[in-house]
């Protein structure tokens, strides 16, 4: 049985993030995208415009059934999709394993647990849009950006225990990302970023809200280290978006709750 919940929420984020993928290609942030395109219900070729059979467009496994080539017009397929698809499948996990972590406790009724999954999901949904999004354009799309906000603060309303401390995490992110995007000139940081802090606190209370995007600076700065080691183009001033390791850090606070272990040892 775990088995299979396991593989469903692989499957459940990779297909998300595979649509949100898609999504993203459509709504450029220019709108260059041409209308018949952008109307089209399958998916279809980046190159040529060609539809897609089903088996090309699995997440996670079409890059590889079709070894990182177009079928129709054999050009090169971007990693993104397979990174990305698997990205998003871990990130499904991590919402099962911080469910199954504390889901029975917090919503006992079967109202309460169908609301608390329906939050949840809308969540992931709107989370993993923004997500791809903002890899794509190093941009916050102001309407999952709402969706998000108002899933997580109904979450905090029906099943916030943290009760209103966690309005005290929200102030500390809001600040402190206002305090780095006016500092940065607004190079660093986008204004979307300041918004996208106030969701993790509804969820994980205000220490865990805040430690999530201390996580995700940590991540990121990581990240950005290896791409300057692995790809000499990349320089320090290469612009790497904060909103797809705001959005990681934050599911993996949500499974692991991993700043109680840092707090236990000081
Ligand atoms: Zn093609």
């Amino acid at each position: 049985m775990a088995v299979i919940l396991i593989f469903l929420s692989f499957a459940l984020g990779a297909s998300l993030v595979s649509f949100a993928n898609m999504w993203s290609y459509r709504h450029p942030i220019d709108g260059t995208m041409p209308k018949k395109l952008l109307r089209a219900r399958r998916s279809f070729c980046d190159y040529c415009h060609r539809q897609l059979s089903w088996w090309e467009n699995i997440p996670c496994l079409s890059f590889f059934i079709l070894r990182g080539k177009t079928r129709c017009c054999h050009y090169p397929l971007s990693w993104r999709y397979p990174l990305t698809e698997c990205l998003g499948g871990v990130m499904g996990i991590l919402a099962l394993v911080g469910i199954t972590a504390r889901g029975i406790l917090m919503a006992p009724s079967l109202f309460s647990s169908c609301l608390f999954i329906f939050l949840l999901l809308s969540t992931l949904f709107f989370s993993l849009l923004i997500f791809s999004y903002d890899l794509y354009y190093l941009f916050i799309p102001l309407y999952p950006l709402w969706g998000l906000l108002i899933s997580s603060g109904l979450f905090w309303l029906f099943f916030g225990s943290h009760s209103l401390l966690a309005l005290v995490g929200v102030s500390i992110n809001v600040l402190l990302m206002l305090f780095l995007f006016l500092i940065t000139k607004k190079k660093g940081l986008g204004l979307g970023d300041v918004f996208l802090v106030i969701f993790p606190p509804f969820f994980l209370g205000a220490v865990g809200g805040v430690m999530s995007v201390w996580l995700a600076f940590v991540l990121g700065a990581f990240v950005g280290l290896f791409l300057v080691i692995i790809h000499r183009g990349v320089g320090l001033k290469s612009l790497i978006p904060l909103g797809p390791f705001l959005i990681f850090s934050f599911w993996l606070s949500w499974a692991f709750n991993w700043w109680h272990i840092l707090l236990q040892w000081s």
